[in-house]
């Protein structure tokens, strides 16, 4: 009998989506924070193999199957700069498979649950993510009383840092942020404990970590340990210039009659400039 020849398969579709869900938009090497699909909708994200696709490659694996190759358990995805580090089989010693087992599976169940939306808007994405800046403030300086924010080069690149950061969060966490913003500008405070969130929002430790791992891993926000030991404070990103842009956004629709969705689903910062009559 003749023995099949090895061939270089390519991932299914299925996986590929599966891979691109599990991501979260992220390279899956520790460390590296570089997106996998760029704000302006170029592919930066390669799929990479654990045990390569062929002989000769990076962890070949003699005893593997060329569908257990390409099968999801064997893939994960990376930004192109790790990808061709780690494909390189004279890197093999510092990236062996049982490691990148772990990189793969510690990135992917982070992602998992959070981005399952991500399955859905698949399509979607590229044009979720292509955020309008705001170039003058008119409309904001006027509505909020602030004369000093019209044309003010540092605001308008404070609120189009945070646009930046926001284009590359997935939906799910950026309305829950906002939902956080809220509860802050109710109470008027920058900061919250987080047994005050978990009571509020009615959800568990681990959900609330997940949510703020994103947000925290996107700089939007973070978990701090409190003054007193084993007390934790929820913080959301404030601009270096400004205020808090989540807390602006609130502000400036409720005086505008706006929906906040308009700015943190659709992106469109441009409402800040619109004139107000
Ligand atoms: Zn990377």
């Amino acid at each position: 009998m003749n023995k099949k020849k090895s061939e270089r398969l390519p991932p299914t579709q299925s996986v590929l989506k599966k891979l691109f869900a599990y991501s979260g938009n992220l390279c899956a090497m520790p460390d590296c924070k570089n997106p996998l699909i760029h704000k302006t909708g170029t592919m930066n994200g390669k799929v990479a193999h654990i045990h390569a696709a062929e002989k000769g490659g990076a962890r070949y694996d003699a005893t593997m199957s060329d569908e257990d190759r390409r099968a999801l358990a064997n893939l994960f995805v990376v930004c192109a700069i790790c990808h061709d580090v780690v494909d390189d089989p004279n890197n093999e010693a510092q990236y062996p498979a049982e490691k990148l087992k772990i990189y793969k599976k510690k990135h992917e169940d982070r992602f998992r649950k959070a981005e399952l939306q991500f399955i859905e808007n698949y399509a979607d994405l590229t044009q979720l993510s292509k955020p309008t800046f705001p170039k003058t403030l008119r409309r904001m300086s006027k509505l909020l009383a602030l004369p000093e924010v019209l044309n003010s080069p540092d605001e308008i690149d404070g609120i189009s840092e945070f646009v930046q950061k926001l284009a590359e969060l997935p939906l799910e966490q950026r309305k829950f942020a906002l939902r956080i913003a809220e509860r802050m500008k109710r109470r008027n405070v920058d900061s919250l404990p987080t047994d005050d969130v978990l009571h509020a929002f009615g959800i568990g430790t681990s959900k609330l970590k997940k949510q703020m791992e994103l947000i925290e891993h996107h700089n939007l926000g973070s978990i701090d340990e409190d003054n007193m030991p084993g007390k934790y404070l929820v913080h959301l990103w404030k601009r270096g210039h400004g205020g808090n842009p989540w807390i602006e956004i609130i502000d400036f629709c409720e005086r505008s009659g706006d929906d906040p969705d308009q700015f943190i689903v659709d992106l469109d910062f441009s409402l800040y400039d619109k004139s107000a009559d």
